[in-house]
């Protein structure tokens, strides 16, 4: 999702306080993540459910990209989209990742009433009836819709497990492994209520064009799952090993936004 080559990670030197210099949009208007607070959420009558079809096999590639680990999908069709909601066109699967902590008091980069969770998935879909590609989509004000969904730790997921039990094939930075006909239905909790609001990627070059989608209900995964994500590496098999860990970037300023919920508390 990069449009440059410059540097940045997670770290004292590269970090997230860091990144304005290199992507002067990160001091924008409508930044990722935020805060959400369910005082100042506003219930919005008009909102329709999200759908989701993401029926067929159309997972390619688990891979390690130095700043998460991330599955990526077929986009050629209309095969795995997410409609409805606060969504005009249908939105297609891109690629999906995770962010998450060194223990389970931080790692999700939303927040509910300044509360952090262990880990945050984000499904990244693409407006293609709109835009002719996933770059050009990412430049446009409703270019993409991301689905942030809350991990919390608990009971062993089992639809998790064909990941977890995959990621040592994908340790060090810039390493891929096939991962085929793996649908992500499978990691949505059963009731999708939301909130959203207009926002960012949450990652260089923070792109000013998601629709962002945070479902109100957490999934669990068991400690011995999460783990597996910690033993992840930042680093390439060349360098000295770092764990990939704490690749959240914390809320930003609201400016003015509004936060919408599909549910009434
Ligand atoms: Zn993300």
């Amino acid at each position: 999702m990069m449009t440059g080559h410059k540097c940045w990670g997670y770290g004292q030197k590269d970090g997230p306080s860091e990144w304005y210099s290199s992507y002067p949009v990160a001091q924008g208007n409508r930044q990722s993540p935020i805060d959400i607070d369910s005082k100042q959420v506003i219930f919005d009558p008009c909102l329709k459910p999200l759908r989701v079809s993401y029926e067929l096999c159309t997972s390619l590639e688990l891979s390690n990209n130095g700043h998460s680990v991330m599955v990526d999908f077929k986009d050629v069709d209309d095969k795995t989209v997410i409609s409805g909601g606060p969504l005009e066109d249908p939105y297609r699967l891109k690629q999906f990742h995770f962010h998450w902590g060194t223990s389970r008091g931080c790692g999700s980069e939303h927040t509910i009433d300044g509360v952090s969770f262990p880990c945050e998935l984000h499904l990244v879909h693409w407006n293609a009836r709109k835009y002719r590609t996933f770059g050009e989509a990412a430049e446009a004000p409703d270019g993409l819709a991301v689905v942030g969904v809350f991990l919390e730790t608990g009971k062993e997921h089992a639809g998790m497990n064909r990941l977890t039990d995959a990621l040592y094939m994908v340790k060090f930075k810039g390493t891929k492994a096939p991962f085929k006909c793996f649908n992500p239905r499978s990691l949505l909790p059963s009731c999708l209520d939301y909130w959203t609001y207009p926002g960012s990627l949450t990652t260089p070059p923070l792109c000013e064009s998601v629709t962002w989608i945070v479902l109100k209900d957490a999934i669990r995964i068991s400690e011995k799952q999460m783990e597996k994500f910690r033993r992840l590496l930042f680093s390439t098999e060349e360098d000295e090993r770092v764990h990939m860990v704490n690749n959240f970037r914390p809320p930003q300023p609201l400016k003015g936004r509004v936060v919408r919920a599909s549910f009434k508390v």
